[in-house]
């Protein structure tokens, strides 16, 4: 069987590491594989909302196959902020390190830590759209613990495990995790309708 080419419309090669590992059937491009530099618009108000938005931008203007996927950390105590903000939580200057030190503060000593990730991918694929959901339930940490991983990686730990995410290997985060998941079901759809 031919190897089905598919875009995967990131540009964080993190995460584009992580799927390629759980795919290995599948011929995954990246955006710069297939010379795609633009911004590609992420206005929605929901995951969902953005997912769609960006695998369609692929497919309507490149003519390709492709999954995009987003993702949000929905943290109960706080209305499950950041939620579709998570990039930008801090403001439009934020990064990783000013993320994870506003929601921090926000929690303060707030004992109800339980916050969970969650990912929807958009699928477009024989001119037809396609979602699917993975989520990972946990707690946010007091404090950062570990260096691997992106993101709030090192505040989050997924429940079962004391560790944060970002003491893990690349390998077993993908076995519980938001994203994981997400693929997990894609990766099942794929094989069953390709
Ligand atoms: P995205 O829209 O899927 O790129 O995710 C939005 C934001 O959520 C990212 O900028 C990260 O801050 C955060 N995020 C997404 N996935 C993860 C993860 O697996 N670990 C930690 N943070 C993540």
């Amino acid at each position: 069987m031919n190897k089905l080419k598919l875009v995967f419309a990131t540009n964080n090669e993190h995460k584009l590491k992580e799927v390629k590992a759980m795919l290995p059937n599948i011929n995954i491009v990246s955006l710069a594989d297939i010379n795609c530099f633009e911004e590609i618009p992420e206005t929605a108000d929901t995951l969902q909302g953005n997912a769609i938005l960006k695998a369609n931008y692929i497919t309507q203007k490149y003519g390709l196959a492709c999954f995009a996927d987003d993702t949000g950390l929905e943290v109960e105590s706080l209305n499950n902020e950041p939620g579709v903000y998570s990039a930008r939580y801090a403001g439009e200057e934020s990064n990783a390190e000013k993320n994870m030190q506003k929601l921090l503060k926000k929690l303060g000593a707030n004992q109800h830590r339980k916050a969970q990730f969650r990912t929807v991918i958009s699928l477009n694929v024989n001119d037809k759209q396609f979602l699917f959901e993975g989520v990972c339930k946990g707690r946010i940490l007091t404090r950062k613990q570990g260096k691997n991983g992106f993101g709030y990686d090192p505040i989050f730990s997924p429940d079962g495990f004391n560790s944060s995410f970002a003491e893990m290997s690349l390998e077993e985060k993908a076995a519980i995790s938001h994203r994981g998941k997400a693929i997990k079901k894609l990766v099942t759809f794929l094989r069953k309708n390709n």
